[in-house]
């Protein structure tokens, strides 16, 4: 159970991860989280750096953000994405998941999904054998929804031997 939470890879943000291997390896669509993975909480708007760079990852992969906050923020902070993107989306549940596969008829070991959180994004993607990708959240505050799932993760972290910092290409 506690092996679900352990990500693939570890990386700093969302920009270093080697895209054109996932590529390589047969990736076809990529679920992002959205708050502390592609923006801060602080942040109403991506930044554009990112949505550039977000808009550009589409010539390669389908590219899906899934936010478990509310629609305001959501689809305000994604104005300059061109990509679909679920609000709302109960992370760890299997939901969206489903809903992706279906709606994109991909298999769920073509999926990769990168996040900020162990016990939402990236138990979420192991639950089904999706690549995940943990990142360091871009900034260290969170919504107050979020401090039970941090002192969670740090036990567990500490269980899996994760340590903030010590990055790692596959595990
Ligand atoms: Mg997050």
């Amino acid at each position: 159970m506690i092996k679900k939470f352990i990500p693939k890879m570890y990386v700093k943000d969302i920009f270093s991860i080697d895209y054109n291997k996932l590529k390589d390896l047969g990736y076809k669509l990529i679920i992002f989280d959205l708050d502390n993975t592609i923006g801060s909480i602080k942040e109403t708007k991506c930044r554009k750096e990112t949505s550039l760079f977000l808009n550009s990852l589409m010539k390669d992969f389908k590219v899906i953000v899934a936010s478990n906050s509310g629609k305001g923020r959501v689809s305000n902070f994604l104005k300059d994405v061109k990509c679909d993107y679920y609000y709302l989306s109960l992370k760890p549940t299997l939901r969206i998941l489903r809903k992706v596969k279906k709606k994109y008829k991909i298999d769920y070991n073509k999926i990769v999904v990168v996040g900020d959180q162990i016990v939402t994004d990236i138990f979420f993607g192991n639950r089904r054998g999706a690549l995940t990708i943990l990142v360091d959240p871009i900034r260290n505050i969170d919504f107050k929804i979020t401090s039970f799932n941090r002192k969670l993760e740090r036990f567990i972290n500490k269980k899996n031997n994760i340590k903030r910092g010590n990055y790692y290409e596959e595990k």
